[in-house]
């Protein structure tokens, strides 16, 4: 995604990703800017809710940095006074924790279609390490197995569980919490997303155009026709 995303594709991975449920809500992200299936296979590699938290993660960080920059900033509410905290971290210090270990014999890493499955079970936690243990090797006992691979999978991505911590600016609670990647890229798209859609309207309001023959302009194009709407020409 070297290039920058067209405006039309941006506007359907913000509109997806606020929909979508939090255990997949990055894969709808990926999978809307490339025009893919969610949930089947692509041409070059298995669909984007097979792919690991931690690889969906990273692709995001990539996507955001080439289109918003290194700041990924969120906000996310103190459990004690639910004041909104603002947070920003800087995603190339993030991309450069070195890559996770390969899947090891009888587990494997969690990916959203397992989170997607565990969230409708009884026990979230323990089925997300169930169905992680997948390809378990035959005569290890189910327990053992559960309890080594619980291990594993809290250390061996550094992504999969990066820790926020602060102060509460209103209640002076000390605050925790675990990185959102596809919540802050909704954030940010919902920010582009606003602007192009003033944008859209302004247009719409001055020429009669639609939609989607506004935004197939260029930028350029677009915005030499709201400087004419600004200037009593439109
Ligand atoms: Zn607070």
């Amino acid at each position: 995604m070297a290039r920058k995303t067209d405006d039309a594709r941006l506007l359907a991975a913000w509109e997806q990703g606020s929909i979508a449920t939090a255990a997949t809500r990055g894969a709808q992200i990926l999978a809307t800017l490339e025009g893919a299936p969610v949930d089947g296979p692509r041409s070059d590699g298995p669909a984007y809710v097979d792919l690991s938290l931690g690889t969906v993660d990273r692709l995001l960080l990539e996507f955001h940095l080439a289109e918003f920059g290194r700041a990924l900033e969120g906000y996310f509410g103190c459990p004690r006074c639910g004041e909104e905290l603002e947070i920003e971290v800087d995603i190339e210090a993030l991309l450069a924790s070195p890559p996770p270990p390969p899947e090891g014999p009888g587990w494997r890493y969690p990916t959203p279609r397992m989170l997607q499955i565990a969230a409708a079970s009884v026990d979230p936690s323990a089925a997300i390490v169930e169905l992680a243990a997948g390809h378990r090797e035959a005569g290890v006992a189910i327990d053992e197995t559960r309890v080594a691979l619980a291990d594993q999978l809290a250390n061996a991505d550094p992504l999969l569980d990066v820790q926020f911590g602060g102060t509460c600016v209103e209640c002076g609670s000390q605050v925790s919490t675990r990185l959102d990647v596809g919540s802050f890229l909704v954030a940010a798209l919902g920010e582009r997303a606003r602007r192009i859609l003033i944008e859209v309207d302004r247009l719409a309001r001055a020429y009669g155009w639609s939609e989607t023959d506004i935004l197939a302009m260029s930028a350029l194009r677009r915005r030499r026709y709201l400087s004419l709407v600004g200037s009593g020409h439109g």
